[in-house]
């Protein structure tokens, strides 16, 4: 198999020198391995994807001396394959209907997979189906709904050990110098959001859905997202995907030793341009080649 690898932002601003990092990480290791590397444009949020931050990204990552396989894939414009998915979970009676408003449940796993929300940062949510009267009386007066995965049901569809068996190679590291093969502890996140209600799918589901899609064998990104491997873990043997390996980085700090991110207005790749930086002099100090 061909290596292969991605980086997968959400055009939800414009990158800063982390995500600069990150797609430099990953594109030189596909280079390294005679590799493929993947673009793909996160954009299921509806309610915060752009297109002039998707059209930013294409731009700011040929500028930093990128290339990436053509055609670029766009998760909005393939809801009916994160859809087939559901079909199969709610077949398998893995899911259930979760009528919660946010202000009962945190939903932002499903929302912004870096939290804080639900997971170790925040409450773990474990839930259960309603009972079916109560359940019909909300659909029939419209109420919205998300589906969330069970993990009680998860652990009795994998059988006796649940998911004890399930491990996934960590080349990189966690944000606890996490490495080497690790048991999938999906407990850690609870009964996630597959499927929000607003925008039917959510970040795991169409995720681990795209990455085996795009036959991607090794995810390379931030470890803030390291966390997310062990539900993500859960999700591939549910739904009878392959797992890649996982080589999850260190994070940027900045000066302050806070880490770079878009919501406390980083500076970004744009900015630096427009300040003269060059894209070599950017690479070199990221730490690769000019
Ligand atoms: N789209 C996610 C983000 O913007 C990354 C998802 C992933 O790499 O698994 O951070």
């Amino acid at each position: 198999m061909t290596f292969t690898t991605r980086f997968a932002p959400s055009p939800t601003g414009y990158l800063h020198k982390g995500h600069a990092f990150s797609a430099l990480t990953a594109h030189a290791a596909a280079r390294a391995a005679g590799g493929r590397f993947i673009l793909r444009i996160e954009d299921i949020d509806a309610t915060r994807a752009r297109p002039q931050f998707d059209a930013a990204i294409l731009e700011d990552l040929a500028w930093l001396g990128l290339d990436w396989e053509e055609p670029v894939r766009r998760q909005s414009r393939h809801m009916a394959d994160y859809e087939a998915a559901l079909d199969c979970l709610r077949e398998e009676g893995l899911i259930y209907r979760c009528f919660r408003t946010r202000r009962e449940v945190l939903d932002e796993i499903g929302r912004a997979p870096h939290g804080p929300g639900e997971g170790t940062s925040g409450t773990v949510f474990r839930g259960a189906p309603l009972a079916s009267a109560d359940e019909a009386r909300r659909l029939e007066a419209g109420e919205a709904f998300a589906w969330r995965l069970s993990l009680d049901a998860a652990a009795g569809w994998l059988g006796e050990n649940g998911w004890e068996a399930l491990t996934f190679h960590e080349q990189g590291r966690g944000p606890q110098g996490q490495h080497g093969i690790l048991q999938a502890r999906p407990e850690q996140a609870g009964d996630v959001v597959l499927a929000r209600k607003d925008v039917g799918v959510a970040y795991h589901l169409a995720v681990v859905v795209d990455d085996a899609l795009q036959g991607v064998d090794h995810v390379i990104r931030g470890e803030d997202l390291h966390e997310a491997a062990h539900i993500q873990r859960l999700l591939q043997a549910l739904l009878g995907l392959p797992t890649p390996a996982y080589r999850h980085h260190g994070l940027l700090m900045s000066d302050a030793g806070q880490r770079l991110a878009k919501r406390d207005k980083a500076e970004t790749l744009r900015d630096l341009r427009a300040r003269g930086v060059s894209p070599e002099a950017l690479r070199a100090e990221l730490g690769f080649d000019p």
